[in-house]
Parts: structure tokens; C-alpha cells; sequence
């Protein structure tokens, strides 16, 4: 048997598609032939074009994942587009820094609702639509580094990252054998909005440049191996894994 890859006829919903690695994750999806259902808070114009440029059909959905008030609408957008979600990635995320002593509480629960509380509400309503007709799907959640260490001054980001791999092993757990694979991807030092603030701190950035055994920074078409395989018949066996694309980060 040769292992598949390909998503044609499949609808994939990614969160915080908008830029940065979610976009990239889209983008992927779509050149391996999936439907994509673009989510995010700002508009969705780039990735739309590059979406499209694939062929693959497309539709933006306008929302703020800091409550569970859209999850309906982004279910019901993905099942008018294709009938059912096959592929759900949770992307979005946010990051606040500070010292864990002056930590506050909006910084807190801002990062937890959307990182861990939407991400776990939005993969129950994709099941839910998983199992009614028994054909299964892949939950792809997008954790960090900070699922594996401490990481410091970012004390809800961690705690956020280090809950959605527990989450996901708990998920792939209970709907293995329904034929739902839950996975995640724990991406390393990436370039994008998320590492702006370390990228400009010249000691941080050089220290974790030098931490890096590839060498580099990750650049977001780094994913997109491990956002195909994850979504693709290729890893039907696969679950409850949180598989690092960090440029060999964890292995130091
Ligand atoms: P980014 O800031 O460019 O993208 C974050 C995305 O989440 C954006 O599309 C944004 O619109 C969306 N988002 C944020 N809050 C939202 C909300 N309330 N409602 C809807 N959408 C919302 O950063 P990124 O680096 O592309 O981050 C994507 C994911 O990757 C995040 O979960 C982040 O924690 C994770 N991550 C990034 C890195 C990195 O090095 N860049 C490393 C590990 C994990």
C-alpha cells in the first residue's frame, strides 16, 4: 500500500488563517486539494488569493474565537461549503508577556479562552459532526514548545500550550477508535507576529538563534509537511502525538 497524502474532496476548517502559520497551514491543506473554511478575527484577502491560486474551493468566516459564540456559525459555513468538516485545525492563538509576579488576570484568561477553551469547544462541535455520520476526520492542534518546557514571562501561553497537549492526548484517547485522529504540531521559533518581541530583543533572539541546531529560524512553510501528513489518510494510525517542527530545538 502507498501511503496517501492527498485531501481532494475533503473540507479542512483553519483557525487564524488570516497570517502567520495558520495561513501557511491553509495554503498547504489547499495545494494537497482540500476545501478550506478560513477563520479569523481580520480579513482573509491574501489567503483567499492563495487558496484559490491552488484551485481549491474557499470561504472566509469573520470571527472572535475569545468566546464560543461563532463556533455554530463556523460548523455551519464548513457543512454549506462541503458538507461536513473533515479536517479542523486550531491555529489561533495569542501570547502576553510579563513576569509571572505582576501577571494579571485579563492577561490570563484572554490567553486561555482562546488558545485552549475555543480550541477544546470548536473540536467538540467538529466531532459532533464527525460522528453523526461515522466517517471520522483529523483534529490537528497547533501547541509549542512551551507544551515541553517553561519557558519564561508567559505564564497563560504556557499553560495554555502545555493543557492542549494534554488535551489532545485526552481527545485521541476517547475518539480513537470512532475514527477521529487527534494530533498536534508543537512548532519551534517561527517567524511570524507571534515572535515579533523576541525577534527585536537582540540578546533574546540571538540566544535562542544560537539554541537552534538547523540554524534558523522557522519559516511558516516549515508546517506544512507535518500539517498534510497529520490531515492525510497518511497517518490514520497516528494519535495523541505532539510532533515538534522546531529546526531540532528538543533534541538539544
Ligand atoms: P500570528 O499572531 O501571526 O497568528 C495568530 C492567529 O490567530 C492570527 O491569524 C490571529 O488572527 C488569530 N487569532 C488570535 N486571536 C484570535 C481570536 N480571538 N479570534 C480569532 N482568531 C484569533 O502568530 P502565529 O505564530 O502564526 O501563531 C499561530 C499559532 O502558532 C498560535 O497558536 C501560536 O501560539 C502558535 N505558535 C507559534 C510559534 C511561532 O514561533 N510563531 C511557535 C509555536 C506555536
Amino acid at each position: 500500500m502507498t501511503a496517501s497524502f492527498d485531501l481532494t474532496g475533503r473540507t479542512a476548517v483553519v483557525t487564524g488563517a488570516n497570517t502567520g502559520l495558520g495561513q501557511a497551514i491553509a495554503v498547504a491543506l489547499a495545494q494537497a486539494g482540500a476545501s478550506i473554511v478560513a477563520v479569523g478575527r481580520s480579513a482573509m484577502d491574501e489567503t483567499e488569493r492563495l487558496c484559490r491560486d491552488t484551485g481549491a474551493g474557499f470561504r472566509a468566516v469573520q470571527a472572535d474565537l475569545s468566546s464560543l459564540d461563532p463556533i455554530e456559525q463556523i460548523v455551519g459555513e464548513a457543512v454549506s461549503l462541503g458538507s461536513r468538516i473533515d479536517i479542523l485545525v486550531n491555529n489561533a492563538g495569542i501570547i502576553r508577556r510579563a513576569d509571572a509576579i505582576d501577571f494579571t488576570e485579563k492577561d490570563w484568561d484572554d490567553v486561555m479562552n482562546v488558545n485552549l477553551k475555543s480550541a477544546f469547544f470548536l473540536s467538540q462541535a467538529a466531532a459532533r459532526t464527525m460522528l453523526a455520520d461515522g466517517r471520522g476526520g483529523k483534529i490537528i492542534n497547533i501547541a509549542s514548545l512551551l507544551s515541553f518546557q517553561g519557558g519564561i514571562r508567559i505564564p497563560s501561553y504556557t499553560a495554555s500550550k502545555s493543557g492542549l497537549a494534554g488535551l489532545t492526548r485526552l481527545l485521541a484517547c476517547e475518539w480513537a477508535a470512532k475514527g477521529i485522529n487527534v494530533n498536534a504540531i508543537a512548532p519551534g521559533y517561527f517567524v511570524t507576529n507571534n515572535t515579533e518581541a523576541l525577534r527585536h530583543d537582540p540578546k533574546r533572539s540571538a540566544d535562542i538563534l544560537g539554541r537552534i541546531p538547523a540554524g534558523r529560524w522557522g519559516d511558516p512553510a516549515d508546517l506544512a509537511g507535518a500539517a498534510v501528513f497529520l490531515a492525510s489518510p497518511a497517518s490514520d494510525y497516528v494519535h495523541g502525538i505532539v510532533l515538534p517542527v522546531d529546526g531540532g530545538w528538543l533534541a538539544r
